[in-house]
């Protein structure tokens, strides 16, 4: 058994960002656990880019030097818009072999909490008695699959992050469903991987991004305008953006508006630069499948036009329901200790959790912190307020 300050679950942008700053803190033993990027490399397809834009897509760094432009100049190869995600990976494990040269990749088993603290298990049965732990175990455990696909095997339905390479799918014929980013560019490159995709989807429009007047906003306005309307965080329309960058101001407001400026903020939508992509593939709007039935090695799809298609594979580009309990590493008892509403943790300032000194960084903050937190650009908000409450001190464990 050993000791630590700090552990950190995670070393996604999450995880990296919050240990590089909890090192400012003298004297402070953090050990940070966790493979990493792993999610964006093993859960995301090849061929993806970045929605978010360049300002958005820099992980947090106290001394402002594991920016994008210092990982091009190092590596000497030119980076441009929209980022590819091989190269956001590059980027993320060049700012870990930079900033936590000492990460330890072994993966948690298990964290428990007593009297004395935080009892971490990993999985080779080592185990580590901390005052705090910090989760930054991203949205992976919360890939929602509907229940009317319950009945099909993962051979003919599937989440769009269980899939890294479409290659797979040539000559297929493949229904992606949902109108979020996810689906739409799914659908995309399996076009482009040689499968023939089709595109469920159940409201009677796409939100297509960087439309007209976004597009004007943007590049026409100039740059003092620009900045005004919209924060370098890139979450939320023209204004709502700069309310969408502030988590400790948004954290203020009464619940229903928090709540209807979350949803005008991160909507599903569909990048620019998947039309053109898309233009070859079928579109079916304002439609849902009311039944799924396996016909032999293919599966039978009856939407609520009475058309039925019968096709290879259904793809679920439905999105993430947050529910930290299904977090496997929680111990029950630790799990059920901790508040939520909705699946979600209610968090305090320095996004501590009802458990003194458990802290949960990065998507699941949501609920208290604004839509700002599922992207990479929350790293800036989360580690400084996550260092702010540690060095501070007070209760923990
Ligand atoms: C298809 C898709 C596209 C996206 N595009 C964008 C985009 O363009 N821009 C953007 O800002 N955001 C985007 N996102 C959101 C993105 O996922 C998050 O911004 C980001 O990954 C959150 O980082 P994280 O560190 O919280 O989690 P993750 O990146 O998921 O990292 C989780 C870490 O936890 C580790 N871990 C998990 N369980 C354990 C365990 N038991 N023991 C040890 N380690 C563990 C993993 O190994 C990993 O290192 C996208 C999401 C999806 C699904």
């Amino acid at each position: 058994m050993t000791t630590s300050d700090v552990v950190v679950l995670g070393a996604g942008p999450y995880g990296l960002a919050a240990t590089n700053h909890l090192k400012q803190i003298k004297g402070l033993e953090v050990r940070t656990f966790g493979e990493p990027m792993s999610f964006w490399e093993g859960s995301m397809p090849v061929g993806m880019f970045l929605r978010s834009n360049w300002t958005a897509t820099q992980i947090a760094d106290p001394k402002h030097v594991l920016t994008l432009e210092n990982f091009q100049m190092e590596c000497g190869n030119h980076l441009h818009l929209p980022v590819p995600i091989d190269r956001f990976v590059q980027y993320g494990k060049w700012y870990q072999r930079k900033a936590l040269p000492d990460l330890d990749r072994r993966q948690i088993r298990r964290i428990e909490s007593d009297s004395k603290g935080f009892r971490t298990t990993l999985a080779d049965g080592e185990q580590i008695v901390s005052k705090r732990v910090v989760i930054a175990a991203g949205i992976g455990s919360f890939a929602w699959r509907p229940p009317e696909y319950a009945s099909l095997p993962s051979e003919l339905a599937s989440h769009t992050s269980s899939h890294v390479d479409f290659k797979k799918f040539a000559g297929k014929q493949v229904l992606a469903i949902g109108g979020g980013q996810s689906s739409l560019e799914s659908a995309a490159l399996l076009y482009e991987s040689g499968a023939i995709p089709e595109v469920i989807v159940r409201s009677h429009k796409i939100n297509w991004l960087q439309g007209w007047a976004s597009k004007t906003l943007h590049h026409r306005l100039g740059q003092f305008t620009r900045s005004v309307l919209y924060a370098p965080t890139d979450v939320g329309p023209a204004g709502i953006s700069q309310l969408m960058a502030r988590p400790d101001l948004l954290k203020h407001l009464p619940r229903p508006v928090k709540d209807r400026l979350r949803k005008r903020s991160v909507r599903p939508a569909g990048a620019r630069w998947l039309v053109d992509r898309l233009r070859n593939v079928p579109i079916r709007l304002g439609r849902s499948v009311v039944s799924v039935t396996v016909a032999g090695d293919r599966v039978k799809v009856r939407l609520d036009d009475g058309s039925e298609r019968t096709v290879d594979h259904i793809f679920l580009g439905t999105g993430y329901r947050i529910n930290v309990s299904k977090y496997e590493f929680l111990g029950p008892e630790l799990a059920n200790s901790i508040r939520t509403f909705n699946g979600y943790p209610i968090l305090a300032s320095g996004l501590e959790t009802s458990v003194p000194g458990l802290h949960i960084l990065g998507a699941p903050g949501v609920w208290s912190f604004g839509p700002l937190l599922q992207f990479v650009s929350g790293t800036h908000y989360t580690s400084q307020a996550l260092t702010r409450r540690i060095a501070a001190g007070g209760p923990s464990r």
